[in-house]
């Protein structure tokens, strides 16, 4: 594929944008040797404005969302992809989120243009867990470690049980729940059953892979290493 296309699919810009941003000198090798569209160079090895190109399809990154934006590409109010590179949206193919968190928890998200590997994470086989943080508006009784390990609570509207999930309880009002699934709003939802309320929710891992100093509003690309840790 031409240099131009190639960049231009990935979202830089349109392809007269990229031509423009050869004329200037923006693309360049990794040694700083300023590139042409006719070049023939490796993927790995070509800079825009000093940076590695973004990679061909089957890029996945984490974003530490925070509280209050949308996993969404064009809700109203402040989305996720505002916290990161406008080209992002524009990549094809397109960079979705990997099931989704509500516009009110904060934590780990992942994003892919891996249809496989969105796949292999959210596919109800894959049983990866996800770790949650919650705060509730009311003191827990204790029982629910037992209801939400049960594998027998029915949410409202659905056909089959949840799967058992792992609550620990840290103080009356802080619990850790792991589950195994990701349904809709589940979390939310499966305090709501006990007559209690969430006040707060951050998603701190996703099977091995954790935050791990990742600040709110931060993102970084995930490396083969971090895929092992994931599964
Ligand atoms: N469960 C919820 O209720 N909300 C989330 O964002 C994720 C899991």
């Amino acid at each position: 594929m031409r240099l131009v296309k190639l960049i231009a699919n990935l979202g830089y810009g349109s392809r007269k944008q990229v031509q423009q941003m050869f004329r200037e000198g923006s693309i360049t090798d990794a040694d700083g040797e300023v590139l042409y569209a006719d070049d023939k160079v490796e993927h790995e090895a070509i800079r825009v404005d000093g940076e590695p190109l973004d990679p061909p399809a089957g890029m996945i990154l984490m974003l530490h969302k925070p509280a209050g934006y949308t996993c969404s590409t064009k809700d109203q109010g402040r989305l996720i992809y505002d916290l990161l590179p406008p080209r992002f949206r524009d990549r094809a193919p397109v960079l979705s989120t990997v099931g989704r968190l509500d516009r009110d928890t904060s934590g780990m998200l992942l994003l892919t243009d891996d249809g496989a590997l969105l796949h292999r994470i959210i596919s109800p086989k894959s049983k990866l867990s996800k770790v949650y943080e919650a705060e509730l508006a009311q003191d827990l009784s204790g029982n629910e470690v037992a209801l939400f390990a049960s594998g027998s609570l029915l949410l409202e509207s659905e056909k089959t049980p949840l799967l058992p999930a792992e609550l620990k309880i840290h103080d009356p009002r802080h619990a850790q729940l792991v589950l195994h699934e990701g349904r809709y709003h589940q979390v939310r939802r499966m305090f709501a059953a006990t007559g209690n309320h969430v006040a707060a929710l951050h998603r701190s891992r996703i099977g091995g892979l954790g935050l791990d100093g990742l600040e709110e509003g931060q993102w970084r690309m995930l490396t083969p290493t971090d895929l092992d840790t994931l599964f």
